[in-house]
């Protein structure tokens, strides 16, 4: 290896079942993410079948345009399993017994019970001079084998839970080695605006901008902002990073906001509630619980989330919340008056701090000419007051993704609620 640092890279998928559709290239998208956050650029992912001459002709045709080859799968036993052969050809490499691999791979088949048969032997099999990666999460070792000018190509076994760790863990540190720049990211998560609205609110020179790079997308129910910095340190990506967040939240879209580098609201509500000491009740109508299942899918909610009334029916809101039917029949069952009582009637039948309510159309049957489907109200309660927030949801989306926004926003809007009081 000489001292050339590694920038460009491909990544090359060989498996036949992936060239016609039986498993999704989920390694390929995992592979140039990992890639990205090194700071080396990926130009190009190519998918190619178990066949020697083919693979040999892509392999060759990579390594003239860059530096480095992400290779995933074809390590495995068999005689159609030509990855590490072909590279080593290539390379004008020979194959050897890699005398630790060999051990590795027989200690992995006593720890687990099985009986390891000859083809496996193939596994321990490595082109001279290669960096092997011992694979503690099944029989293939990941390697590397780098030219006198400088290039590289990384092996990595098929299965993403053996390539996963693999990389994380080994590959890695490995390249780090190799690489000028790191690549660092912060996500700003956003509800209440769509992506385009988002992308109009932000000068055109904070989205021109090479270094950091600010790039919108869609998430379900949301839209994050990413901001990417490269520089040749951690502390400085970071800091250049800072420095754009700082921008972006000095404009309007601020507001919007919930949350830096959550990994969804419900982690920063129960956050939020914990941090004030404060437990929070559920009242929900159309979005059937799906707030307080995501609530208590964060990991040690217990003191953060009393419980929850899924009252579907509207005699349940009466009879379990207490809304008065006098109250429906004036207003109708999805309404700012009965949202509201559903919250309240939640705190008083809770002993929470502060309540989530939620009544509306998530179709596709059902809603008023006033009221159409996707129209959901939200209450968020103390024993101050509610607030309510009235959302129209498109009513082109399906019901799921009605309930699942509407989810969205109502735990947004708590979390909001409750910044402003603590
Ligand atoms: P093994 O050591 O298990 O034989 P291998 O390196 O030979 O692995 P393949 O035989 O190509 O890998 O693939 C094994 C399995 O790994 C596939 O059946 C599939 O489930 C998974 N796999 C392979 N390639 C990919 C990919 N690009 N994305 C996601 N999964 C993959």
């Amino acid at each position: 290896m000489n001292g050339k640092y590694l920038e460009k890279a491909e990544i090359l998928c060989v498996g036949t079942e992936l060239l016609i559709g039986d498993i999704v290239n989920t390694n390929a998208a995992y592979l140039s993410r990992r890639l990205a956050a090194l700071g080396i650029g990926v130009y190009r992912q190519a998918v190619v079948g178990d066949n020697p001459e083919r693979l040999r002709a892509d392999l060759s045709a990579a390594l003239e345009r860059v530096d480095l080859v992400v290779m995933s799968g074809g390590l495995g036993p068999t005689m159609d399993d030509l990855t590490k052969e072909t590279a080593a050809d290539l390379f004008g490499r020979r194959m050897r017994l890699h005398a630790p691999s060999l051990t590795h791979i027989e200690e992995y088949f006593r720890a687990a019970g099985r009986e390891m048969t000859d083809n496996n032997k193939k596994q321990a099999m490595m082109p001279e001079g290669a960096v092997v990666f011992p694979n503690d999460y099944g029989t293939a070792p990941a390697l590397a084998l780098e030219s006198g000018e400088g290039k590289v190509v990384v092996m990595l076994p098929g299965p993403p839970r053996e390539l996963e760790p693999l990389f994380r863990e080994q590959v890695e540190p490995y390249l780090m080695k190799r690489c000028s720049a790191v690549m660092v990211s912060r996500n700003l998560h956003i509800v209440g605006m769509g992506e385009s609205a988002v992308e109009a609110a932000i000068p055109r020179e904070i989205l021109d901008a090479a270094n950091p790079t600010v790039a919108p997308y869609c998430a379900t129910g949301e839209v994050r902002l990413r901001v990417t910095a490269r520089a040749a340190s951690e502390r400085e990506a970071l800091a250049l990073c800072d420095e754009t967040v700082s921008k972006l939240r000095r404009l309007p879209i601020d507001r919007y906001i919930y949350g830096i580098d959550v990994p969804n609201p419900e982690t920063a509500l129960v956050d939020a509630l914990r941090a004030g000491g404060m437990s929070v009740v559920t009242a929900e109508s159309c979005t059937g619980g799906l707030i307080a299942k995501r609530l208590t899918d964060v990991a040690g909610c217990s003191d953060a989330v009393a419980g929850s009334a899924v009252t579907y029916q509207t005699r349940e809101k009466e009879r379990i919340l207490g809304v008065p039917s006098s109250l429906i029949e004036e207003h109708g069952v999805v309404s700012e008056a009965v949202v509201a009582a559903m919250a309240k009637g939640a705190l008083s039948r809770f002993d929470a701090e502060l309540a989530i309510a939620t009544t509306g159309y998530a179709g596709p049957g059902g809603g008023t000419e006033q009221e159409p489907v996707g129209t959901v109200y939200v209450a968020i309660a103390d024993r101050d007051g509610a607030e309510v927030t009235r959302l129209s949801l498109s009513s082109r989306r399906d019901r799921a993704y009605i309930r699942e926004v509407a989810a969205n926003h109502a735990l947004v809007l708590a979390l909001s609620f409750l910044r402003k009081k603590l």
